[in-house]
């Protein structure tokens, strides 16, 4: 007897899982991966097969039958990815196989099927027809003469000819045509952003990175590289001439990009190189599109893969080659649950499938500097240096003017004079960040979070940017009446209007996800930008990612150190790495450039060493500084958060919470907290944060601590969420 091992797609966390389900010989080919309709309990669920076993632990009479077998399914070396995912991170069993199933697979059903297209051609009674003798309608001649010309014609077409698929089909009765379905993939638009270079000669530094991958593809040593190299460096060159090297060898590549409409140069270079046989998965991508993209790289007609972190669970036989490029971007951390780490599953898979993992970036991560052996490409592909940075201190008396320093308004103004475009990038969206009361001192706060609201004057509002509240923006103060409302500090809007008149009058474009928010807008914006002869782009970090304009001369990062403000120990590889990021985009094209930097903090050693493109030294110093302090890599980081409606019931919860996990630890682990953390969509927060030698145990006992708790019936209301390895 054949025994299917079951995860139903339930995510409770309570269920213990697999469940076993004897498997008739009438339901077909069953195997791990095969998505199963089950009774279980008094419902009829989907669940994924894990495992096929000759026995079960129940007696035969107890053993339920699958009522249908779907035709999607996973591969088994799938199926076990997306267990470890969960077990991982901590999650269910069936959020880790969700997300390897087709596209729409889950808890409500199946997805969408493949799409037919219908076409006609003439049969010779038709063609008889037509020459002579027999009735027929308008239409039906219209039909066949449209017909009558060379071969078939899509019904789309006929269509526009005004005859529908009724007509179609009464002329099919007649005999005088013939209708065929063929199958016809839905292809996802590509932007074309003319990043059309010929395949150039790779240099030398090129040539190296390429033999280590492609040595390690062919089953030698080394699976894992990190490529170093600055923006323009020419990685992407050797991204295209890896894939190429596992397509000549029958194998797939995946290539992960941060953000897929940040990426429209790398999507589109992929696909100028390989055409139809790259695929884009993408959550922007239709139902039907995703399906069917899904489809061509399961079925291996696509064979190269270009997407944002859940690229990485494409499903892709016989690969060779997964691509990470920008590896630090901590997009590629999954935000819901499951909290995965596209970066560690791409290891993982690349181990079991035995590919080569390419980690690809200017600012590496200092986990991947400790763990990785390394290419460098220390060069621009172009040859133009790299530009040089100046640091301007934003401190009080020292030339800043409002928002703006001297120094970065009279290089605006040279912009202006002689040529070229501006880039500048502050990471706040809005007009300002605060409002008050200068009678009484009442400050507009969220009514859902324990942040300030932002004003939007563009729209009149003021909004929350954590939880999307929003609220008309006052002429006056609810409280005492005074109409003196002061608004401190600057966004993006703001900016953006003391640049228009700063560089007047040259054109000013602000991208932030506000100004981009209706579709299309993102690469609209860009694509202003690019053809106007002069400007000066404005914006939130989204202006430093992907995208190369030649002639811009002048990038300024407005406010350097918001981001080492932040309470947490990557704050300064995250602020070395937009800076780096952003100076690395200036004077690409033959004009040379500069970059600006203005911080409260011009002695930070991130912004030290990005203002003299150290990517080494600040490594170097900051593997030191983690060493010491025992944060990653040299440390595993957890992190355990409760919310709760009320203050109190989020304290009880993390309470118990702490006590139990201290109970499982091993020794050597730390448990700090519970800390509180700013009130969030009207939840109250409290966190635990475990700081680890070892990571399984750790992992372990946390596992444990959370699928107890989730039975505890004091902790209704209670929500938990696990975070390893936290951003
Ligand atoms: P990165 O991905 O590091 O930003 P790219 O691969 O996009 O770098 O290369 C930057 C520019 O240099 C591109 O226009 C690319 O076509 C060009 N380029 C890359 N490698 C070479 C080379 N070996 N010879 C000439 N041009 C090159
Ligand atoms: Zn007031
Ligand atoms: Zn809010």
């Amino acid at each position: 007897m054949a025994i299917a091992k079951v995860e139903p797609l339930l995510t409770t966390r309570a269920l213990r899982g697999p469940f076993d389900y004897r498997l008739p010989a009438s339901l077909g080919d069953v195997g791990v991966g095969s998505v199963l309709r089950i009774p279980f309990g008094r419902q009829r669920i989907l669940g994924v097969v894990v495992d096929v076993a000759e026995t079960s632990d129940l007696p035969p009479e107890r053993l339920a039958e699958p009522l249908e077998a779907l035709e999607a399914g996973a591969t088994p070396e799938m199926v076990r990815l997306g267990l470890w995912v969960a077990h991982e991170y901590c999650s269910t069993p069936a959020r880790g196989l969700e997300l390897v199933l087709p596209p729409g697979t889950g808890r409500s059903g199946r997805g969408p099927g493949p799409r037919f297209e219908l076409s006609a051609s003439l049969t010779p009674p038709g063609r008889e027809a037509l020459a002579g003798g027999v009735r027929l309608g308008p239409v039906q001649r219209a039909g066949l003469e449209a017909l009558s010309g060379d071969g078939e014609l899509a019904a789309a077409e006929l269509q526009q000819v005004g005859v529908d698929t009724q007509a179609l089909r009464r002329l099919e009765a007649r005999g005088f045509i013939e209708l065929h379905r063929t199958e016809r993939a839905r292809r996802p638009a590509i932007v074309d952003v003319g990043a059309r270079s010929p395949r150039p000669e790779l240099t030398w530094d090129q040539k190296v990175a390429l033999v280590r991958i492609v040595t390690g593809m062919d089953g030698h040593d080394g699976r894992e590289l990190l490529l170093h190299g600055v923006t323009g460096s020419g990685k992407t060159e050797v991204y295209l001439a890896a894939a190429q090297a596992a397509l000549e060898r029958a194998r797939g590549a995946i290539v992960l990009v941060p953000e897929i409409a940040l990426a429209p140069q790398t999507v589109s270079r992929f696909a100028a190189r390989f055409g139809d046989r790259v695929a884009l998965l993408h959550s922007r991508l239709t139902a039907g599109e995703r399906r069917d993209e899904w489809e061509r790289l399961r079925s291996g007609e696509a064979r190269v893969c270009v997407g944002p972190r859940s690229a990485v669970f494409a499903p892709m036989r016989d690969l060779g080659l997964i691509i990470v490029d920008e590896e630090h971007d901590s997009s590629y951390k999954q935000e819901g649950d499951p909290r995965y780490d596209a970066r560690e599953v791409a290891a993982r898979r690349a181990e079991q499938a035995g590919a080569v993992l390419v980690c690809g970036s200017a600012t590496p991560r200092p986990e991947s500097w400790e763990r990785m052996p390394r290419s460098d490409l220390p060069e621009r592909a172009d040859g133009a240096p790299l530009p040089p940075v100046e640091v301007l201190d934003m401190r009080i008396g020292s030339g800043r003017e409002g928002p703006l320093h001297r120094r970065t308004i009279e290089a605006l103004t040279e912009v202006r004079a002689t040529g070229g475009k501006a880039i500048v990038m502050l990471n706040r969206r809005g007009w300002s960040p605060h409002l008050d009361c200068r009678a009484c001192g009442r400050a507009w706060g969220c009514p859902e979070c324990d942040v300030s609201l932002v004003v939007h004057r563009r729209d009149e509002r003021l909004r929350c940017h954590h939880c999307g509240y929003a609220e008309p923006l006052p002429s006056s103060c609810p409280d005492c009446g005074s109409v003196t409302l002061a608004r401190h500090g600057a966004g993006t809007e703001r900016v953006a209007e003391l640049l228009a008149e700063a560089v007047d009058p040259l054109p000013v474009f602000r991208l932030d996800s506000d100004s981009a928010a209706p579709a299309g807008a993102h690469l609209e914006i860009l694509r202003r930008f690019d053809t106007s002869d002069q400007g000066v782009l404005v914006g939130t970090q989204m202006v430093g990612k992907g995208h190369d304009f030649p002639d811009v001369v002048l990038s300024v990062i407005l406010d350097a150190d918001a981001t080492l403000r932040f309470p947490d120990f990557r704050s300064e590889e995250r602020t070395f790495a937009l800076v780096a990021q952003l100076a690395g985009r200036s004077g690409r094209g033959q004009r040379g450039g500069r970059v600006l930097v203005q911080t409260l903090a011009p002695q930070a050693p991130a912004i030290r060493h990005a203002a003299a493109h150290d990517a080494e030294g600040f490594l170097t110093s900051e593997l030191e500084r983690r060493r010491i302090l025992g944060y990653p890599p040299f440390s595993h980081l957890m992190r355990l958060e409760l919310t709760a409606p009320e203050a109190d019931l989020a304290e009880a919860a993390a309470q118990v919470a702490h006590d139990r996990v201290q109970g499982r630890l091993p020794a050597g682990v730390a448990l700090l907290g519970p800390a509180p953390r700013f009130r969030l969509r009207g939840r109250h927060r409290r966190q635990l944060l475990l700081k680890a030698p070892e990571r399984d145990p750790a992992v372990a006992a946390v596992r444990e601590t959370v699928d107890d708790l989730a039975g505890s019936r004091t902790l209704r209301g209670v929500a938990i969420s696990v975070d390893v390895d936290p951003q």
